[in-house]
């Protein structure tokens, strides 16, 4: 059942992702119009029942709400500037990732035009969208988030964090830096083992369960950062970590690899050591990477 039987959206841009927030709209019953620069990316979705547009202003001016997946923040300029005058009186949810500053650009851009703006960060790969685990996070017009928020809910769990455009791509930017870092660690730890004879497959059977456990420690790392004292008791010291770092070193040299992700680590707690606060808990790097050095 459709949440609006009359609403009409256009969607500009079918890659992966473009793709598959089209294909969630029309599978929901959405009057759904296509538009991809390329020709050949719509046929799929056409047969499940949206219509193509020729032209991205054909597509603008078919939707009261256009949905932009495009591929940058250049992407989406390069696309929607001719268009000012078709958009006006429209609302825009701009799910390209962007940085913050571009999203503020592209909001500024869009009030002037008289265009309602929402942005999106998409926190799910094109085939986790309607399902379960796949969450989106918004920043912009509050009237259009929650005017359209039974729309967005097809995607996934929606989160508006407010009128500030760029705070939605702050913490989507954010939690993926977290992620990067993650897998990085996990790939070192793999290129650990592989010379004696591990494969990846047993080491990830084995990373998983410790990683997901690992992560019960964050709200603590938390509530030690938010406090302020990084010397309240039964923290892990810098001095301890900085122990256990030169272990992981000199084993990553034992087996032969490339020790930068883990060094880059020890660098930081080294950093706050040589400042003095070796006795201090590990939070205290988010010191380090606050300050370049
Ligand atoms: P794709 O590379 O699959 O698709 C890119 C789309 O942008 C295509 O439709 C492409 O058109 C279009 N495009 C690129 N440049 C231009 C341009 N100058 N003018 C017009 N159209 C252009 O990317 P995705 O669909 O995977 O990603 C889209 C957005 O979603 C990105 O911002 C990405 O960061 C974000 N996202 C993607 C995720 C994923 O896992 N795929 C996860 C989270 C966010 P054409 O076909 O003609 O090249």
């Amino acid at each position: 059942m459709t949440v609006d039987d009359n609403l009409r959206v256009s969607v500009l841009g079918l890659g992966a992702m473009g793709s598959a927030l089209a294909g969630a709209l029309v599978d929901a019953g959405y009057g759904t119009t296509v538009w991809n620069r390329s020709a050949g990316k719509a046929e799929e979705l056409v047969a499940r029942g949206a219509r193509e547009a020729a032209t991205a202003v054909e597509a603008v001016r078919a939707g009261q709400v256009v949905v932009a997946c495009l591929l940058d923040h250049a992407s989406v300029h390069e696309v929607l500037a001719p268009l000012a005058g078709e958009l006006a009186g429209r609302t825009l949810v701009n799910v390209t990732t962007t940085t913050p500053d571009q999203a503020r650009e592209l909001a500024a851009w869009a009030a002037d035009a008289g265009v309602a703006y929402l942005g999106g960060g998409i926190m799910a790969v094109p085939h986790m969208i309607g399902r379960p685990g796949s969450s989106l996070l918004y920043s912009g017009s509050a009237e259009v988030f929650h005017r359209y928020e039974p729309l967005l809910n097809l995607w996934g769990s929606s989160t508006y964090f407010g009128e500030d455009a760029g705070l939605a791509p702050l913490y989507d930017l954010a939690l993926l830096a977290s992620m990067y870092v993650m897998f990085a660690g996990f790939l070192h730890g793999a290129a650990m083992v592989a010379p004696a004879g591990v494969t990846a497959g047993e080491f990830a059977s084995m990373a998983a369960p410790w990683l997901t456990a690992m992560t019960g420690g964050l709200p603590g790392y938390a509530a030690v950062i938010d406090g302020g004292d990084y010397t309240v008791a039964g923290q892990q010291s810098l001095a301890f970590s900085d122990l256990a770092l030169d272990g992981i070193v000199t084993a990553t040299a034992e087996q032969g690899i490339n020790p930068e992700v883990v060094a880059l680590v020890q660098g930081l707690i080294r950093r706050q050591i040589d400042a003095g606060h070796g006795k201090e808990g590990f939070a205290r790097i988010i010191e380090s990477i606050k300050q370049p050095g």
